[in-house]
Order: structure tokens, then C-alpha cells, then sequence
């Protein structure tokens, strides 16, 4: 890790816990803040502090020491007005860097106006997720770059094995629609993986491409299951 920070996650619904939890397990020092006690039991000894409190009070902020902290993550979504409060009182206490979850584009445009720093439109991009892996069950994770062209996490399907890289029409000279970034065997990763190297039962490979370009490999190869 490159350098432990401080981070506030405001809101412990399943969003701001996973955020929460996965800072924490990365190295960083979490403070976990939710209105809701049993909230605040759930994800003790899975992150630095956690505390129940109103994150939308600045006497309350301020008391926990959250205006030293390096970062905050505004995890209430259905509560617009809750979170934009706590953007705002993030900002008043000086935290420069403010991440906030939206759960649609108009909360989006209001956290936007704030000048928060990052915006994470959390049912849109899990909607992304989702329909990209509805389909191709092989696709365990999918970030879009663009509407058309993605980078996707794929579990190596049983008809892939013991093929190599290269005939699997997913890699090739400049210009293809798709490349092989990385490919993870057991706890090794290999980047830009040798295309003659063959593939085994357990392997994680990451492709950057045209999503429909992937989706027709995926399907033709795994139709005859
Ligand atoms: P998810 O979709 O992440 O599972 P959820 O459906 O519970 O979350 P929200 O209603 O946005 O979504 O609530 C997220 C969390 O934020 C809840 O645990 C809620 O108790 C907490 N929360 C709401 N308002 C505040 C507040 N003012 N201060 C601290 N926590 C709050």
C-alpha cells in the first residue's frame, strides 16, 4: 500500500460497509458512522472505530476528530437530503476529499454542484455490472470504459481449458477488438500473458474489449454446455 490514510464512511448500509471493510483490510484507519446502532455492532473489529452517531452534525463530526481526516465516503443514499448535509459539513470542516454515493442522476447533479470529488452512482453502475454478467455468467466483474467497451474479470470456462490464449479469438496485433491484460493463476499474475501459454481449470484472465465482440466469444464457447 503506498501510504495509510484516514478515511470517515458515513452510512453502513451494504455499500458504505463493503467500502468500509475494504479500506480497512487494505491497510487504511476507518473511522464507521451510522445513525443505527446494530449498524455500528455489525462491523466492529472489521474496521479501525465505529460509532453511532449522526453524520449530518458537525458538533458530532468534529467531536469524533473527523476535520484531521485525509478522506470521507458519504454512503447514505435513499436519504438525499441527509447526504448532501454531510458533504456539506464534510467540506466545512475542511476534508478535501469527499466521496459520495448517488443514488440517482438528480441526487448526482446536487453532489455534483457541491463540488464533491467523486461521485459514485452506485445503482447505475451495479446495474452495468449485473447486465454484463446476467448472460456470461464467466464475467465476475465488469468495468465500462465507454457504452461499448469494457474491461472484464472472466473465470476461464471449462471449454477454454487447456487451450491456448491465442485461439481464443480474444487476443491478437493492434487493432482487435479485444486483449488479454493479465492473467491470474493461482496466487501468481502474469501481465500481458504469453498468447501460446494454455490455459488451465482455475484461471482468472482480465480482457479489455468491445463488449459485443466478448459477449459472442463467451456465448459461442459456452453454448454447448
Ligand atoms: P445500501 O443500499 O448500501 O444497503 P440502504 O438501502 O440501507 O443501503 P440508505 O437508506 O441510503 O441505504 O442508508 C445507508 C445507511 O446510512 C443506513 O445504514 C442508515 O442508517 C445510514 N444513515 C442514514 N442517515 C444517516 C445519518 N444522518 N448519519 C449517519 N448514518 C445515516
Amino acid at each position: 500500500m503506498a501510504e495509510k490514510s484516514n478515511v470517515a464512511v458515513i452510512g453502513l448500509g451494504r455499500f458504505g460497509s463493503s467500502i468500509a471493510r475494504s479500506l480497512y483490510n487494505i491497510g487504511h484507519d476507518v473511522l464507521a458512522i451510522d445513525l443505527d446502532e446494530s449498524k455500528v455492532h455489525d462491523i466492529m473489529g472489521q474496521v479501525t472505530h465505529s460509532v453511532a452517531g449522526d453524520g449530518t452534525n458537525e458538533g458530532v463530526l468534529r467531536e469524533l476528530g473527523v476535520e484531521a481526516y485525509d478522506a470521507a465516503v458519504v454512503a447514505i443514499g435513499s436519504d438525499i437530503v441527509a447526504s448532501v448535509m454531510a458533504c456539506v459539513i464534510l467540506q466545512t470542516i475542511g476534508i478535501s476529499n469527499v466521496v459520495a454515493r448517488a443514488n440517482n442522476e438528480t441526487h448526482g447533479n446536487a453532489l455534483h454542484k457541491l463540488g464533491v470529488n467523486r461521485i459514485v452512482h452506485t445503482e447505475k453502475e451495479m446495474g452495468n455490472r449485473v447486465a454484463h454478467s446476467l448472460f456470461t455468467p464467466e464475467v465476475e466483474q465488469y468495468v465500462g470504459l465507454t457504452p461499448d467497451f469494457g474491461v472484464n474479470v472472466i473465470r476461464v470456462p471449462i471449454e477454454w481449458v487447456e487451450k491456448p490464449i491465442k485461439g481464443l479469438g480474444l487476443s491478437g496485433p493492434r487493432g482487435k477488438k479485444s486483449a488479454v491484460l493479465a492473467l491470474k493463476r493461482g496466487k501468481d499474475v502474469f501481465l500481458s500473458p504469453d498468447t501460446d501459454e494454455h490455459l488451465k481449470s482455475g484461471d482468472v484472465i482480465v480482457v479489455a474489449g468491445k463488449d459485443d465482440h466478448l459477449s459472442d466469444i463467451l456465448k459461442n464457447d459456452t453454448s454447448n454446455k
